[in-house]
């Protein structure tokens, strides 16, 4: 049965594990490492990221075991979603943080990765090591060739959940249709199609390939979602799941900033309903004479906290208070990410 979600999301049968927390913006993104070997044309990954040996941790960069403890407890996260590049170019390290999360959330933090690699040694060392979910991408150059790959034989080898997650090219439903038909005949459990997106790294595309944007508000490549409609009212009888890009960036993304806003904001902060932070900001020399003036005005100690330059004062508070106070005031909208990147600054007085 074909079921529409919401942003123009839509799925036949059962939509995987790993995308329910995915779904419900609970789940931390984990960028392992940014190398990879396979080129894909229409690789999204970033230029900050592509080709180098980095990690990621949601937005923020990350170093240690304890920054990527930090953020999946800053963000309340119930499972984590390994990433590259490629994970599998680093056994040691991709093992290493699946046995961390595991320790350190328990059994039932549900970890899914996704990778290019198939080889049943290694998919079987992360499933020893705790994975719940795997997620392979094979190139698009093997779609409707999968018996030349060892895919077959790594969904045999495995106990745990495997997928196959592929872009929708526009025009290519026969080469996906052949991919969903050998999934199904290989025992593999679903098939995700992401909707083709334009990203700072593949704008090429258009020329190569002569891709357009689908609307001028819209990254999305016009004709992807078209494609795996056409797929998924062809394969009825597989777990299809069509993830548009509008509920990538509208729904799981707001949703992961959401939680992580109300699980860090501080008694003090405001959170918005898309997922930011508002906080008020009142600047003063003599920081001592501007908490003597807070208090003389009634401003409960709990909605107000000092800063090395700043004060900082419950927005609502500060909206009441600053034409009087006598010192500049501001309200500071940001995102709740390590980085507490500014969205808007507003002048109160
Ligand atoms: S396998 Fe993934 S990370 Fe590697 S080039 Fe392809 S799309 Fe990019």
């Amino acid at each position: 049965m074909l079921r529409k979600m919401e942003c123009d999301s839509a799925c036949t049968g059962r939509v995987a594990e790993g995308c329910k927390h995915c779904i419900e913006g609970s789940k931390m993104v984990l960028f392992v490492t940014g190398l990879c070997k396979w080129n894909c044309y229409y690789c999204p990954v970033s230029l900050e990221k592509k080709g180098l040996d980095v990690m990621y941790a949601n937005e923020g960069r990350v170093h240690t075991d304890g920054e990527i403890v930090a953020e999946a407890e800053a963000m309340d996260a119930t499972g984590t979603g390994i990433t590259g590049g490629d994970p599998l170019l680093d056994m040691d390290r991709t093992v290493h943080m699946i046995r961390l999360l595991k320790d350190r959330f328990g059994r039932d933090h549900h970890i899914h990765l996704y990778t290019a690699t198939i080889d049943p040694e290694k998919a079987l060392a992360l499933q020893e090591a705790g994975l719940d979910e795997i997620r392979f991408h094979p190139p698009e150059s093997v779609w409707e060739s999968m018996d030349r790959t060892r895919l077959k034989e790594t969904v045999a080898a495995l106990s745990i959940d495997v997928g196959i997650e592929v872009p929708a090219l526009p025009g290519k439903e026969r080469e996906l249709n052949a991919l969903v038909a050998y999934a199904r005949a290989a025992g593999v459990d679903f098939v995700n199609l992401n909707e083709l997106e334009f990203s700072e790294s593949n704008w090429d595309m258009m020329d190569a390939y002569g891709y357009r944007v689908r609307d001028e508000l819209s990254s999305a490549v016009a004709g992807s979602r078209e494609t795996a409609m056409a797929v998924l009212k062809a394969n009825r009888r597989m777990n299809v799941h069509f993830c548009s890009s509008t509920f990538k960036d509208g729904v799981q993304l707001r949703r992961r900033l959401i939680r992580r806003a109300e699980h860090t904001a501080k008694p003090y902060q405001q959170v918005t309903e898309d997922g930011t932070i508002v906080r008020g900001y009142l600047y003063a020399e003599d920081l001592a004479a501007a908490e003597d003036k807070l208090r003389s005005m009634g401003v409960p100690e709990d909605l107000y906290e000092v800063l090395d330059n700043r004060i900082e004062v419950a927005p609502w508070v500060l909206e009441d208070i600053a034409t009087d106070v006598g010192y500049r005031c501001f309200l500071s909208e940001q995102y709740p990410t390590a980085d507490g990147l500014e969205v808007e600054r507003t002048p109160l007085n």
